[in-house]
């Protein structure tokens, strides 16, 4: 008769908890086992964190806000998903940047062309909003840019981290025009060096905390 191989397991008692348990992970019980993961990813995401004040990162989320507020001051503050344009009033949460391809495809996530102004109703419930963008976008960048924002989205977009801060850096230059932006975010996103390419602050000191 054919002999199954079943692992082998004795019986210990948690070095953590003396939980009498099952050996297999690290002498720990299962509880104890995924407290100890939990605080290893706890700890890895607080060394990241450190580590970016240090060097001056900057984070994805601070980059969105940069972005989302440079759409805001490059394009006149108005609705562009409304049928009848309508103003918006600014710093208020109702404004927002709206994106014409989903910004869940990376490609043109922080894609200049690819953000509008526009309201929290268009953004959030009226779909027909977005081929308004569309014909918007058409009209500041050209016939067919909507077409073809469509037609890249799936393509892969790799920022690294020192692409994310020229790009942090320049959305945050508020000398810049609706062209000049783009133009810049092109030659970021193709790798270029620019000046942007340089932390514009000074970093700040690291934290000396030991925990
Ligand atoms: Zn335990
Ligand atoms: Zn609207």
């Amino acid at each position: 008769m054919k002999k199954t191989a079943l692992k082998k397991f004795k019986e210990i008692e948690c070095k953590a908890c003396s939980a009498p348990c099952k050996s297999g992970k690290a002498g720990l019980c299962p509880s104890c086992a995924s407290k100890k993961a939990a605080e290893k990813r706890a700890q890895a995401k607080k060394d990241k964190k450190r580590r970016d004040r240090t060097e001056g990162n900057i984070t994805l989320d601070r980059l969105i806000q940069a972005c989302h507020a440079a759409i805001k001051r490059i394009y006149p503050l108005q609705c562009h998903g409304h049928q009848s344009p309508i103003p918006l009033e600014r710093g208020v949460k109702t404004t927002q940047a709206c994106h014409f391809v989903n910004s869940t495809f990376y490609a043109h996530k922080f894609n200049p062309k690819n953000i509008l102004p526009g309201c929290s109703y268009c953004n959030h419930t009226d779909q027909s909003h977005t081929w308004r963008l569309g014909d918007w976008i058409d009209f500041y960048w050209g016939e067919g840019t909507a077409a073809n924002l469509r037609e890249t989205k799936q393509e892969t977009l790799k920022l690294n981290q020192l692409q994310r801060n020229a790009l942090f850096n320049m959305f945050r230059d508020e000398t810049l025009d609706r062209v000049q932006t783009y133009d810049f975010y092109e030659k970021i996103i193709k790798g270029e060096n620019t000046v942007y390419h340089r932390s514009t602050k000074t970093p700040r000191n690291p934290k000396t905390d030991n925990t």
